[in-house]
C-alpha cells in the first residue's frame, strides 16, 4: 500500500489545479466544507487543509454537517476528530426524513431529493454565516457517470460543474476534487483512517437513479479494465467539446461569408 503522504499529496496535486484552472478559490475566501462523514468529504477537507497551509492566497477552511434527523445518525466521531484539531465545526439540524415522506411523488429518487435538500440547508446556512464558498465532495467518477446518465436517460449532455453559482445568486459551490478519481479516493481514506461515518437513512432507499448510477459505474469499471484511460478520456471531453460537431441548432450558424454547404454553386 501506498504511504499517506505519498496519495495524499497526489490528491493535493490534482485538487489544486482544479482549483487554479477554475478559479475555485481566491484571497480572503471563507470555504466552507460539507462533511457528510463518507471518505469523499473527509479527503476534500483534509486536502484544502492541506493546500490551504502552503498557499499564497489566504483562506479559512471550516466544516458542516447537515444532521437528517435520523436517530441512527452519529456525528460525534466527526466531532471529536474535528475538535482535536482546532477546526470550525457545525452541525445543521434538518428533519430530511421527514420532509422526503410528505413531499415526494412516484418515481422521486431518494437520494437525490435528499442530496438537494441539504444543499438547500448548507445554502441557507453559509448565507447567514458569511461563508463565500460551498467545498462539495464530488469526484472524478461523478462527474462521468453523471455525464452517462444524462446521455442514456435524459436525452442531454451535461454533467456536474467544478464551480457553480446556486440559484440563489449568492453561494457559489466549488468542486475541488473533480480531477481525482474515486479509486485515489478510497485508496487515500482507507489509510488515512478517517471515522467514517454512515448516513444513518432508516432502510437504505434505492430509487431509479441510484440503481441507474451503480449500473454506469459497474460499466465503466468493465470498460476500463479492457481499456486503460476510458475514464480519464470521459473526464477529459467535459473541457473539451467541440460544438460544431453535435446537433443544437442555434450553434449552426455559418460565419459570414462561408459558402453554404447546401447551396448549389
Ligand atoms: S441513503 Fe438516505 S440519508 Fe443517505 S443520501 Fe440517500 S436518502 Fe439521504
Amino acid at each position: 500500500m501506498e504511504p499517506l503522504e505519498l496519495l495524499e499529496k497526489k490528491i493535493a496535486r490534482k485538487a489544486a489545479r482544479a482549483i487554479h484552472e477554475f478559479s475555485m478559490i481566491t484571497e480572503g475566501d471563507r470555504v466552507l466544507v460539507a462533511l457528510s462523514g463518507g471518505k469523499d468529504s473527509w479527503t476534500l477537507l483534509n486536502v484544502l487543509l492541506r493546500l490551504r497551509r502552503n498557499s499564497p492566497v489566504k483562506f479559512t477552511v471550516s466544516a458542516a454537517t447537515v444532521h437528517p434527523g435520523f436517530p441512527e445518525f452519529d456525528p460525534s466521531p466527526l466531532q471529536k476528530y474535528l475538535s482535536g484539531r482546532g477546526i470550525e465545526y457545525f452541525i445543521e439540524r434538518a428533519p430530511l426524513g421527514d420532509i422526503i415522506e410528505n413531499h415526494k411523488t412516484p418515481g422521486t429518487s431518494y437520494c437525490a431529493f435528499c442530496a438537494r435538500l441539504r444543499r438547500g440547508v448548507l445554502y441557507t446556512f453559509a448565507k447567514r454565516e458569511g461563508f463565500t464558498k460551498i467545498a462539495l465532495g464530488h469526484h472524478a467518477d461523478d462527474l462521468i457517470e453523471t455525464l452517462l446518465l444524462a446521455q442514456f436517460f435524459t436525452g442531454e449532455i451535461k454533467s456536474i460543474p467544478p464551480v457553480l453559482l446556486a440559484d440563489d445568486g449568492v453561494n457559489v459551490v466549488i468542486r475541488p476534487l473533480c480531477r481525482v478519481f474515486e479509486e485515489e479516493i478510497s485508496a487515500y481514506s482507507q489509510v488515512a483512517d478517517f471515522p467514517v461515518i454512515s448516513c444513518g437513512c432508516p432502510p437504505h432507499r434505492t430509487g431509479a437513479e441510484e440503481l441507474n448510477r451503480a449500473k454506469m459505474k459497474k460499466m465503466l469499471s468493465e470498460l476500463e479494465k479492457g481499456h486503460h484511460g476510458i475514464k480519464a478520456n470521459l473526464l477529459s471531453c467535459l473541457g473539451r467539446v467541440r460544438t460544431r460537431y453535435l446537433m443544437q441548432k442555434n450553434l449552426h450558424i455559418l460565419d459570414e461569408g462561408e459558402p453554404c454547404p447546401l447551396k448549389k454553386p
